[in-house]
C-alpha cells in the first residue's frame, strides 16, 4: 500500500516545528527517523495531512555528560548510542539494549526521541529510561517542561506529549561505581520486537543489591515495574524474586499471557545473575 497524500515541511528551528504543529492542530506529525512513522503511513494506520521534518533542527542531537547527568538529544540516532564510548561508560544499560533494537539499517536512522514518542509497548528504550529513573524534556508553545520517565508512557502508543509538543531530550543519572545493570529479552528472531524483555538497574550494597528497578516490556501497554520482585531480590534470593513476580501480561499476537509470564521468570533469573555477577 502507499500512504495517503500529505504535505511536507522542513522545520528550520525548534520554534518553527512548534509553530507548525500549532498551525495544524491534530493534523501534523513530526518526522524523525521515519522508521515507524513511514510504515504506519504506508499501512494507512495514520494519515496526517502534514509531516514536519525535524532532521535539520539544530540542538536536538548529541550526547552530553555533565555533573553526573547524561543528556541525550531527541534526534540522536540509535547507531550513535550504540557506538558511543560515553554511553558505554556512563549509561551502560542503554549500551546493552541497543544491539537488540531492530536491525542496523533501522538503527542508522531511528532516533531515541522517535522511539520514546512512538511508545511501542515492546520497545527497549522506554523500559531502560524507567529502569534508570530518567526524565524526558518536552518543548511546547509555553516553554519547556520535564516528565519523569515513569510518568511519560500513559497507555498503548500513548504518552504525556501534547499534540503541539516536541520531545527534545532525555536525561539520566550517570552510572557510578555502585551502579549495576542487567538486560535480556526474548524475541523470535534477533532484531524483532521482543516477546518479553527486562531492563534493570540496582546499586551494589556490600555483597547485596539496593534500589533494584526491574522494568519489563512486552507485558502490558507501557513499561511495567515488577515491584514485589524488586523487594524480594533485595534479599538476595533470585528464586524468591521469580516467585514474587507481580505481572499479569495480556495475550498478544506473539504469545499468550501465561507464556509471557513464564518467560518473564526466565529473564529475571538471567538479569538478576547479571546484576549480582557484576556486584
Ligand atoms: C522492521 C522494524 C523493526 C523494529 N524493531 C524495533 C525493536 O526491536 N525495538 C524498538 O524499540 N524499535 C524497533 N523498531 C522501531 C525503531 O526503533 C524506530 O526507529 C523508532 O520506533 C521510531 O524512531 P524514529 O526516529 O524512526 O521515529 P519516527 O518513525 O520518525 O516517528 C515515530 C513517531 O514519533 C513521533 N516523534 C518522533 N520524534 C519525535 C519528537 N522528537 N517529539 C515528538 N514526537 C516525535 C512521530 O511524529 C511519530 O508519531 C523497528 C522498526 C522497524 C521498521
Amino acid at each position: 500500500m502507499k500512504p495517503a497524500a500529505f504535505a511536507y515541511a522542513k522545520a528550520r528551528s525548534l520554534d518553527d516545528a512548534i509553530r507548525l504543529l500549532g498551525a495544524h492542530p491534530g493534523e501534523a506529525k513530526l518526522l524523525a527517523g521515519g522508521q515507524s512513522l513511514i510504515a504506519t503511513l504506508n499501512m494507512r494506520l495514520s494519515h496526517p495531512s502534514l509531516l514536519i521534518d525535524i532532521n535539520d533542527v539544530a540542538g536536538l542531537e548529541g550526547i552530553r555528560v555533565n555533573r553526573g547527568v547524561v543528556e541525550i538529544g531527541a534526534m540522536t540516532r540509535h547507531v550513535t548510542l550504540e557506538r558511543s564510548s560515553d554511553i558505554a561508560k556512563h549509561a551502560p544499560l542503554i549500551a546493552r539494549a541497543m544491539p537488540h533494537i531492530a536491525h542496523p539499517a533501522i538503527r542508522n536512522r531511528g532516533t531515541i526521541g522517535g522511539s520514546l514518542a512512538y511508545a511501542d509497548p515492546a520497545a527497549e528504550l522506554p523500559a531502560c529510561l524507567v529502569a534508570l529513573d530518567g526524565e524526558i524534556e518536552i518543548a511546547g508553545a509555553g516553554g519547556k517542561r520535564s516528565v519523569k520517565a515513569a510518568d511519560f508512557h500513559k497507555g498503548l502508543f500513548e504518552t504525556a506529549l501534547g499534540s503541539h509538543e516536541v520531545l527534545t531530550a532525555v536525561r539520566i543519572p550517570a552510572a557510578t561505581a555502585q551502579t549495576r545493570v542487567g538486560f535480556a529479552e526474548l524475541a523470535r528472531r534477533h532484531g524483532d520486537y521482543a516477546i518479553v524483555g527486562l531492563a534493570a538497574s540496582a546499586k551494589a550494597n556490600g555483597k547485596g543489591l539496593a534500589d533494584a528497578r526491574l522494568v519489563y516490556f512486552g507485558v502490558g501497554a507501557t513499561p511495567v515495574r515488577a515491584r514485589a520482585a524488586e523487594t524480594a531480590l533485595a534479599g538476595g534470593n533470585i528464586e524468591a524474586a521469580v516467585q514474587a513476580l507481580d505481572l499479569d501480561p495480556p495475550d498478544d499476537i506473539q504469545a499468550t499471557g501465561a507464556v509471557k509470564k513464564h518467560l518473564a521468570g526466565v529473564l529475571l533469573r538471567r538479569v538478576a545473575a547479571q546484576l549480582q555477577g557484576d556486584a
